[in-house]
């Protein structure tokens, strides 16, 4: 299996050299040259699986030479031994042909674990076969900081460095990042905002000098391996509920695309789906595009649900690029007139074919408390603010008779007690796993926002 980027100038790649690098290097995002296509009689045999089974299954195609398939499953294993739940993405009837999938028991409480906790490993397989080491580099608002830190803590050929804006993350969000002791684990918390963060991880990867002596490297969600590992979760939902037999239709809270996107590739691989439901909060410019066909820039305000609170949605790009007809420089013509307008528009068939799959709602804050209300009255679910904006949609636009609606919960309430709280005046406690976060010692470093200051810092710890 290759990969070819969505810009169509870069060279195609195999599977451990995209893993790597991420973004392509002429700014596009890796997809692979064709998809791996599942028979009925195969997903059928996917029956009884257990989870890391069926996960390993579904990316092998992806993974191709880079991993036996015997290392494939046994990382699955540990990958998934890790989270606290027997079925690993458990499903919850909520109404009638209508399923919650439960994606939040890895050890950061949300589904950025399912893929990243498999990136760590992938990470070191591949680097201790080439005998190399890297620094991985990111800003995080929220969730991702610490996924991507628990899942690199003690690895051996990667440091990992995580950039937070000082005072802006929430008490849970910042101890699930500064209470890891590994010395491969570096946080620093900038005095400025999130965007502050982001430029400086930008100029670094930019310092081409500092890039190479430090060897930087990224898990950002554009990442293709991310986006394979999120297929997994969407086949293991369809063949518990029937598939091949039966037809879903998929409710996704979604800020990159990254999730739905991997619903997406499921479908293009056999799963049967007929729908795929995109919620977005306040930063709708998602479901604008759905119903208008113009994707305009608007300003990021902040929400409930700030893992969502997202103007730009990088991956949405790998689906232009597949409804443009593969065509790489018309998709870089349009990356082009939305930098220089904020604003671009689909030619009308590719428009249509979107449209036949994806549908759009948005849930203002109010919307958002009123939903979570609503859903735990009438089934005593407490969905956390993210989730809930994808089981509404989901609601608004199923239809029972037609297909089994499955929405994905991304995150555990626990993770935004405050929300839950608002809404229905419960506080939803810890899992067991981080009842004591709040006495545990947090270790970061503070920086001024200042590119020298943080690269200095960097290179002392990283060095030594
Ligand atoms: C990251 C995140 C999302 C958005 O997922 P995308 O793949 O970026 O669309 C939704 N919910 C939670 C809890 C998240 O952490």
């Amino acid at each position: 299996m290759r990969y070819v980027s969505t810009r169509g100038r870069a060279k195609a790649l195999k599977f451990e050299d995209v893993l790597l690098a991420g973004l392509a290097r002429d700014g596009g995002l890796y997809v692979p040259e064709s998809w791996p296509a599942f028979t009925k009689a195969d997903i059928k045999a996917m029956r009884g699986l257990s989870y890391p089974e069926l996960a390993a299954r579904v990316m092998q195609p992806f993974v191709g030479r880079s991993l036996k398939a015997g290392e494939l499953v046994q990382m699955c294993a540990d990958t998934y031994a890790g989270f606290d739940h027997a079925a690993v993405a458990p499903l919850r009837q909520v109404g009638r042909n209508q399923w919650v999938m439960e994606l939040f028991h890895g050890p950061t409480l949300a589904f950025k674990d399912f893929a990243l906790q498999l990136l760590g490993r992938l990470f070191d397989h591949v680097l201790t076969k080439r005998g190399e080491h890297v620094c991985i580099v990111g800003a995080t608002s929220g969730d991702t900081g610490s996924a991507a830190i628990e899942a690199c803590r003690g690895r051996k050929c990667v440091d990992i460095v995580i950039l937070h804006p000082k005072g802006r993350v929430s008490e849970v969000q910042r101890r699930q990042m500064t209470t890891v002791k590994e010395a491969n684990v570096l946080n620093i918390a900038i005095e400025g905002s999130f965007d502050d963060c982001q430029d400086l991880v930008k100029a670094m990867f930019n310092d081409q000098a500092f890039r190479d002596s430090m060897n930087l490297s990224a898990v950002n969600s554009i990442n293709w391996a991310r986006i394979m590992a999120q297929i997994a979760y969407y086949f293991a939902a369809g063949v518990a509920l029937g598939a091949p037999e039966r037809s879903f239709t998929f409710a996704v809270p979604t800020g990159n695309f990254g999730n739905v996107f991997a619903g997406y590739a499921a479908k293009k691989m056999g799963l049967p789906i007929d729908h795929l439901v995109v919620g977005s909060n306040s930063n709708d410019i998602l479901t604008r595009f759905l119903t208008s066909g113009a994707m305009t820039m608007g300003e990021v305000v902040p929400t409930l649900s700030p893992s969502m609170d997202i103007q730009v949605s990088s991956n949405f790009e790998r689906l232009l690029f597949l409804a443009l007809g593969r065509d790489g420089s018309a998709v870089e013509k349009l990356m082009n007139d939305f930098r220089a307008s904020g604003e671009y528009r689909l030619p009308a068939k590719s428009l249509k074919a979107i449209q036949a799959l994806f549908e759009g709602r948005r849930f203002d804050d109010a919307a958002t408390k009123a939903a979570i209300k609503g859903i735990h009255k009438l089934t005593g679910e407490v969905l956390d603010p993210h989730s809930v904006i994808g089981l509404a949609a989901g609601l608004e636009c199923h239809d029972y008779k037609r297909s089994t609606l499955v929405a994905l919960a991304t995150a555990h309430p626990a993770k935004f007690p405050d929300a839950i709280e608002a809404a229905i005046g419960l506080r939803p406690a810890l899992p067991e796993r981080l009842k004591d976060l709040h006495s545990r010692k947090e270790r970061f470093e503070t920086a001024p926002n200042d590119l020298a200051a943080v690269q200095d810092m960097i290179r002392a710890r990283v060095a030594s």
